[in-house]
């Protein structure tokens, strides 16, 4: 079990008791792990009488609608109004699976000047923003694994109902990649196996998740790896590029690109891959390492952006054959430790 501080537990728990509005909340581009954590916690204090209120700075892929309530979650894009009166009543927020006011984009400036207390739990390295609260611990596989040891040292494994348990399964299966990378630990495992005594049925959430793409998405994975994707064994690292044109092509919608990024991993001998999405004034850059490469400096240190050492995402200001220009350019500058 993680020892999380009992001064601190004690802290939020007087507070969500004595909160009148609480809101949860996440990242912009909520990935399943974001998502699964928002509900998760929603379901959990629901289980115990304690109301919230879910807003996300904007909308999810159609992948992780199906989770229980997803439909209550308030999205900031498109309900801006309702959203920022939330948030300026709120007295409680908590801010999951993200570590500065930065990432909920548009949503930052209603964020920051939310009168709440605000209380963070996640697992990205070095918590940037003035969270009033904070736990926060890289160890663990995913901020829904954080979000199962708080609840379940806050109230005891009673409040985890099963529709809690279906969305923490499933932020900590989509952010560990099925188990297979984040999750060295026996207690992720562990507390996957409590998930599952609560009533998740593995397979049928396997088959939401990652059996339920669209033609034009398995179309457009196949182009990328066949005409996107450039392998430069030298520097150990293969990158994909989508121009928005690639991407009106096959019809793209929220989230079709979601996973790309680790395919070029599974070729041989390959420890750096790239995604490069061109978007509205930007080109969408996601990382992903395997071993000791760094991805959440490198994105740091060129793509204004951050996250894990194995995975992070940043964004480039350039044209996308400038961006990738520079890329190639950068990684024989890092060909040293690309070698390692
Ligand atoms: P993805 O490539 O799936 O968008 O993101 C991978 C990881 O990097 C996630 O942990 C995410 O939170 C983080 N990340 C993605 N984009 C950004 C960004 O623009 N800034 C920062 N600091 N982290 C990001
Ligand atoms: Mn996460």
């Amino acid at each position: 079990m993680l020892q999380l501080d009992q001064n601190l537990l004690q802290e939020l728990k007087s507070s969500i008791l004595g909160s009148k509005n609480i809101i949860i909340t996440t990242h912009h581009n909520p990935d399943g792990d974001a998502i699964g954590s928002v509900l998760g916690l929603y379901h959990a204090l629901w289980e115990m009488g304690i109301g919230s209120t879910m807003v996300t700075p904007n909308g999810f892929p159609d992948f992780l609608t199906w989770l229980p309530e997803s439909d209550k979650v308030i999205h900031f894009s498109k309900e801006k109004k309702r959203a920022q009166a939330l948030l300026e009543q709120a007295d409680l927020l908590f801010c999951l699976d993200f570590n500065g006011f930065g990432r909920v984009e548009d949503m930052s400036q209603t964020l920051e000047k939310s009168p709440a207390k605000k209380v963070l739990i996640d697992h990205h390295p070095d918590p940037e923003s003035p969270f009033q609260l904070i736990i926060s611990y890289t160890e663990v596989s995913s901020t829904a694994e954080l979000v199962y040891e708080v609840v379940e040292q806050l109230f005891g494994p009673k409040a985890i109902n099963t529709d809690s348990a279906v969305c923490l399964f499933t932020g900590i299966m989509t952010d560990t990649g099925s188990f297979s990378y984040a999750c060295s630990r026996e207690r992720t495992f562990q507390i996957a196996g409590k998930l599952i005594e609560k009533g998740v049925r593995v397979e049928q959430v396997q088959g939401l998740v990652y059996n339920n793409f669209s033609e034009n998405r398995m179309r457009l994975l196949g182009f990328s790896l066949a005409e996107r994707m450039k392998v430069i064994p030298e520097h150990k690292t293969a990158y994909i590029w989508l121009t928005r044109a690639d991407l009106n092509q096959f019809k793209h919608q929220v989230g079709d690109t979601e996973g790309f990024v680790n395919y070029p991993l599974s070729i041989k001998g390959i420890v750096f891959s790239v995604l490069f999405t061109e978007n509205d004034g930007f080109v969408k850059v996601s990382l992903r390492s395997r071993g000791d490469f760094a991805v959440n400096r490198f994105s740091q240190l060129y793509y204004q952006g951050g996250g894990h050492k194995n995975a992070a995402g940043g964004k480039s200001f350039k044209s996308m054959g400038e961006t990738i220009e520079e890329f190639e350019e950068l990684l024989a500058k890092h060909s040293q430790e690309l070698n390692a």
